[in-house]
């Protein structure tokens, strides 16, 4: 009897989009400094239910979720405070100051606790691909699948941004480099808030620079409203070709912008268009 009540409990915690255990007791209230996460995997964290797709990107396929999202009041899961969010960006950017080649960095990512994603996330989703390659890709956050494995693009619309890529020669084994705009899953995989990418931001921009691709290409809207600073949306940016440059980097790299998988995967019409991006950004590369 008591297996079926936790059963259904979890149930209807799933269906109301509950898909990860903060704490190991029930209904307790708990208010986490953003610098005392515990490690990767902590036995806090005592199960993971699998809601959905990715809820952020099927959602939309621009834009940023609100910049300051309703707070779960007396949970984990609270905002943090402006002033953390401040000296959150101020640790990422000293860390991605010193960071002088790509293993460096992915140490300090790994090591830096100031962003409460990497609470509720399973592993830190680096990157993936080859690091000298011409082209870099930049996707949104980790999903799910990509939670678990450590990996980016790893689930459903890795196979598909695979399969893009192959279309024009392209892949991670071999001449494609792979990351994201955050390096932990949001929490159900909900939209990253603009506090998120812009704590994410300094680890970003070292990235880039580290990696200094002959080409860019922005996966989906968030990324490219994040790394572009620009918010109009990925259906009137993409099919153009933009050009990016930050502090790290002594040249411009010039910047393709593709609609996201998980977009495609709910609109299939749109993979005409995506189509078409994928031939130009082959001609380019010739
Ligand atoms: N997985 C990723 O690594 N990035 C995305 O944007 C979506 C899924």
């Amino acid at each position: 009897e008591n297996t079926s009540q936790a059963l259904d409990s979890l149930r209807w915690y799933a269906q109301m989009g509950v898909d990860v255990c903060m704490e190991n007791v029930p209904h307790r209230a708990v208010a986490h400094s953003s610098f005392n996460s515990p490690p990767e995997g902590d036995s806090a964290r005592v199960f993971s239910v699998s809601v959905g797709g990715n809820a952020s990107q099927a959602s939309s396929p621009h834009g940023f979720a609100s910049a300051n999202p309703a707070p779960l009041q007396g949970s984990s899961m609270q905002a943090a405070a402006p002033a953390s969010i401040a000296s959150a960006v101020a640790q990422a950017r000293a860390l991605a100051d010193s960071a002088t080649d790509l293993a460096e960095l992915e140490a300090a990512i790994r090591s830096f606790t100031a962003c409460a994603l990497k609470k509720t996330a399973t592993n830190t989703v680096f990157a993936q691909g080859i690091p000298a390659s011409r082209i870099m890709l930049i996707g949104e956050a980790p999903g799910t699948e990509d939670d678990r494995s450590g990996t980016p693009f790893s689930g459903p619309q890795g196979q598909l941004l695979d399969a893009m890529l192959h279309f024009i020669g392209l892949n991670r084994a071999e001449n494609c480099y792979i990351s994201n705009t955050l390096f932990w899953r949001p929490p159900g995989n909900r939209q990253p808030t603009k506090d998120e990418l812009d704590i994410c931001k300094p680890f970003v921009e070292k990235h880039i620079a580290l990696i200094n691709p002959k080409m860019l290409v922005l996966v989906g809207g968030t990324a490219t409203a994040s790394v572009l600073g620009d918010a109009r949306g990925i259906t009137r940016l993409r099919g153009q070709v933009f050009s990016y440059k930050n502090h790290y980097m002594d040249a411009e790299v010039p910047v393709h912008v593709l609609y996201h998988p998980t977009y495609l995967l709910r609109q299939p019409l749109a993979k005409k268009q995506a189509w078409a991006d994928m031939l130009k950004l082959k001609a380019a590369l010739a």
